[in-house]
């Protein structure tokens, strides 16, 4: 029950307006010390209700004793990685603060600039994205000296994105407040930096990822013989399969590109995002899919985060994901709000280990599959370890083993066809390496 939260009775009512019932577990978690005032870091997914985790609390604060503020200034600031994202919390924001005399706006790129500034002087709540944010910033538009609660949504994309200078720079012209700082994965060493720079003694809450799978989703493996195949069962895939919409993901811009133009020449409709593609591509992507025009998209991690489309009910995994939390990210799109969804992820020789990897991650065994039209040489490995993986394969190497085994090399780029010298024989490696910026 909500009531068992401390809150004003006026968020109590926008609770029970918008009938929620029973709090979910980041709620549960993440409320009481945040309405301590207490600097949070919380893993959590999309789904999980994490919006409310820390809306409750900002808005709560804000609200003090409920009087009315004589002089409106920006109190809060939730900064978060993507316009969409933005977009999608003014909302909740704005449900939550229904019945206060609080204000939110957004300020992201793309919109005049002026109006913006003129805006920021008319609420008491700012939500934004930290490019455009520092752009104000810069023009002397942005007054956050009087901010008491700062949050960062998606942070771990922030970083991905190339936000981390941002997002710093901002934190420190807030006046003294309270950090409260998402992610849906542990994120690397960026992510840690980030933590030990913006948050003060903050409580660590690990929402496990992993339970929040959608049940009704099905999850499917292929194997295939080299990227050319894959590309066939995609083709095969989205002619045969029924569903509504279909997301497939890459791991690489390249080749986002090769399979759009791949599959735009065999007449599906379909349209690509990665970290190339600027807003205008964005916002027309997803209209497009919203709306039923384009039933396909090809995406990378990056581009991907945050969308929330109805009715998304198949993913392709074209490149397995490069962690357990990055799999479970892709997935959690497809099925949500209880209905049922189908992920297929191909599996050359080289995603083996790491589709078995995340299986044990997951603590699931994904259902194999053959397309008989389809049926390439590769079957998967002949023999298996007890851990799912290829036997014979390598044991895999440390850093320390592999630093010692690569030969020495002068600065400037990596000759072709080397791998680098974290990549190991049973391809486990790519779980830890550090992805490449904005995807
Ligand atoms: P989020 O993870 O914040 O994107 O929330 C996912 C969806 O769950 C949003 O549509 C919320 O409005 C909804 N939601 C969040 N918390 C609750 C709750 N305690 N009860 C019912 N729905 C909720």
């Amino acid at each position: 029950m909500f009531a068992q939260f401390a809150l004003h009775e006026r968020l109590l009512k926008a609770v029970a307006e918008l009938n929620f019932v029973e709090p979910t577990p980041v709620q549960a978690a993440a409320i009481p010390p945040a309405l301590e005032g207490k600097d949070l870091r919380v893993i959590a997914q999309t789904g999980s209700g994490k919006t409310a985790a820390f809306v409750l609390p900002l808005l709560n604060r804000l609200l003090g004793d409920g009087n009315s503020q004589q002089r409106v200034s920006i109190r809060a600031l939730i900064l978060l990685p993507t316009r969409e994202l933005a977009q999608q919390t003014l909302k909740e924001v704005e449900r939550f603060a229904q019945f206060t005399f609080l204000k939110a706006g957004l300020v992201t790129g793309g919109e005049d600039f002026k109006v913006q500034a003129a805006m920021m002087r008319k609420i008491d709540i700012l939500i934004g994205t930290p490019g455009r944010l520092i752009e104000h910033a810069n023009a002397g538009n942005l007054p956050l000296n009087e901010v008491e609660v700062l949050v960062f949504d998606e942070a771990d994309r922030m970083l991905d994105m190339g936000f981390a200078e941002d997002a710093q720079r901002l934190a420190e012209a807030c006046g003294p407040h309270q950090t409260l700082l998402f992610s849906a994965t542990t994120g690397g060493n960026g992510l840690r930096e980030m933590v030990a720079k913006v948050l003060k003694a903050p409580q660590h809450l690990m929402l496990n990822s992993v339970s929040q799978l959608n049940e009704g989703t099905r999850q499917q493996i292929i194997t295939a013989d080299h990227n050319h195949h894959k590309e066939q069962l995609v083709d095969w895939l989205l002619a045969n399969e029924t569903y509504d919409k279909a997301i497939v993901f890459t791991n690489t811009r390249v080749q986002a590109d090769r399979l759009y133009g791949k599959l735009v020449a065999a007449g599906v409709k379909a349209f690509v995002l990665h970290g190339e593609k600027d807003q205008k591509d964005r916002k027309l992507a997803i209209e497009r899919l919203r709306q039923g025009a384009v039933k396909v998209l090809v995406a990378t991690d990056v581009a991907a985060r945050g969308l929330d489309v109805d009715g998304l009910d198949l993913v392709i995994n074209f490149d397995m994901p490069r962690s357990g939390d990055e799999y479970v990210h892709r997935i959690g799109r497809t099925g949500r709000a209880g209905g049922e969804g189908l992920a297929i992820s191909l599996i050359c020789h080289g995603d083996w280990n790491l589709m078995s990897s995340i299986e044990r991650y997951l603590k699931q065994r994904f259902e194999r599959r053959t397309v008989k039209e389809l049926k390439g040489s590769y079957q998967g490995p002949k023999n298996l370890k007890a851990s799912g993986k290829a036997a014979g394969s390598k044991k895999k190497k440390t850093d320390k083993d592999a630093k010692k085994a690569a030969p020495k090399r002068k600065s400037g780029p990596r000759p072709a066809g080397k791998p680098s010298a974290l990549v190991s024989e049973d391809g486990l490696a790519p779980l830890k390496r550090k992805k490449p910026a904005a995807e």
